[in-house]
């Protein structure tokens, strides 16, 4: 999608901090963390919201958590413990609307979130 954030900086349009992609996902620092650790992970597919996603898409979504699986492992966090998180419109705390994959860790995270 020509006017989407996340669309740009898989085109290259914007520039990110990349670290990790394959063929399917790009996982980059998120330019406002909130842990020592923030990941974004996000389909090079255009999609908006998890209400958007369909049956076909089932794979692309575990490659997300697969890539963060694959990254909390390369950080040495995967035994202490990370967070993910995808947020699902306005309430949820939604900003950018191309579905993403936040990795949180490096710090302890309570529950429930605010
Ligand atoms: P959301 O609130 O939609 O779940 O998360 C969007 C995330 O994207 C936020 O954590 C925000 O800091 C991050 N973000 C917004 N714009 C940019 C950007 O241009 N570059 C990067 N790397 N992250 C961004
Ligand atoms: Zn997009």
């Amino acid at each position: 999608m020509s006017d989407c954030l996340f669309c740009k900086i898989i085109n290259g349009d914007i520039p990110a901090d990349k670290v990790y992609e394959d063929d399917a996902v790009l996982g980059f620092n998120d330019i406002n963390p909130v842990a020592p650790h923030h990941v974004l992970f996000i389909p090079k597919k255009h999609i908006s919201t998890v209400n958007e996603l369909e049956a076909t898409d089932a794979e692309l979504v575990g490659k997300l958590f697969l890539a963060a699986q694959q990254h909390a492992a390369t950080l040495g966090v995967n035994a202490d413990g990370y967070r993910l998180t995808m947020n699902t419109n306005a309430s949820a705390g939604q900003t950018v609307f191309h579905i993403h994959l936040h990795m949180l860790a490096g710090r302890p995270f309570s529950w429930p979130p605010g």
